[in-house]
């Protein structure tokens, strides 16, 4: 990869390293399997896991043809809207949003953040925001004026994939399985696209109804130079859906924490642990099977 615009070499100094830690736990020695957590989470208060991962090949070229506003579309409490304000305050790129849904009596610690980061919001209907995931190249989304680049959903884009790559390489074990939540399945593919020979990946759709992402992926997959696509998506571990909270999960995120003191989310990751012990549990994993779950941080959502 050549070198990153300066900007972006100034905001990637301020990243901690992401450390590949074991997970000791009876549940995993008793199926005689081992599970790594990358700990994506560690990367950036703010920027964490794969949303930095994302964010850095497209706020690159961004950069790179002039851009001076990135537009893009989220939830209230999305984390990909979270960075991106963040990495645009910091890289003197303004950023607008399309929020879904109204505009809320009182904000919540998300939005706020966005505005304290100057990111302009328009609240728009649910019907509104379901056209604009219609659009997936930066130019494409209509009335954009010069100097505008347009980021879809989730910052699903190909050049996302590239950063996502960087997750595979800096994984120095030999495993089997590399586990990922699915918001957009953006993620997913680009761990897809580097997999180790032999390893395959296994993402738990954090959605209902998330049959959709296997059409995704392959799309995002699509232009890619890559020969052995070995994964699947699990639809089954959504909890009745985006953003629910069961009290069967919220234990399982508490027991979690307790135990490896590692702070998991009810959106993305906490199902994808959750959906994991499950796994092993049911006698999934081979023995001497060697697991690494990624995790994509996300913790900013936790505090409303
Ligand atoms: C956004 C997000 C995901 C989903 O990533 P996709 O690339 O959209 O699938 C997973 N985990 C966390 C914590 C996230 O914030």
């Amino acid at each position: 990869m050549r070198a990153l615009h300066p900007k972006l070499q100034a905001l990637q100094a301020q990243l901690a390293p992401s450390p590949l830690q074991r997970l000791q736990d009876e549940v995993f020695s008793n199926h005689g399997v081992e599970c790594w957590i990358k700990r994506d989470d560690l990367l950036h208060p703010v920027i964490s896991g794969n949303k930095w991962r994302k964010l850095k090949a497209i706020l690159d070229e961004a950069l790179r043809i002039g851009t001076d506003t990135v537009v893009s579309m989220g939830g209230a409490h999305s984390n990909h809207l979270h960075a991106l304000a963040y990495a645009g305050k910091c890289l003197g790129l303004k950023t607008m949003a399309y929020v879904r849904g109204e505009r809320p009596g009182t904000l919540n610690p998300t939005l706020r953040d966005l505005l304290a980061w100057d990111m302009e919001l328009r609240f728009v209907s649910r019907s509104v925001y379901r056209e604009l995931r219609n659009y997936k190249a930066h130019d494409s989304l209509p009335d954009l004026r010069a100097g505008q680049y347009w980021l879809p959903e989730g910052g699903a884009t190909e050049l996302a994939l590239k950063g996502v790559a960087e997750i595979v390489r800096e994984i120095d074990i030999d495993y089997d399985v590399l586990a990922v939540a699915c918001g957009t399945g953006t993620t997913l593919a680009g761990l897809i696209a580097v997999l180790p020979a032999k390893t395959y990946a296994l993402g738990f759709a954090a959605l209902k109804g998330g049959g959709f992402l296997n059409d995704d992926v392959e799309r995002l997959l699509m232009g890619l130079p890559v020969e052995r696509r070995e994964w699947q998506i699990l639809l089954d571990y959504h909890f009745g859906g985006f953003g629910k909270t069961p009290p069967a999960l919220l234990d399982f995120i508490r027991q979690f924490q307790s135990r490896h003191a590692v702070a998991l989310e009810p959106i993305y990751t906490g199902k994808m642990f959750y959906g994991l012990y499950d796994l092993v549990q049911k006698g999934h994993f081979r023995a001497g099977q060697r697991i690494v779950a990624l995790h994509t941080g996300g913790l900013q959502g936790n505090r409303s």
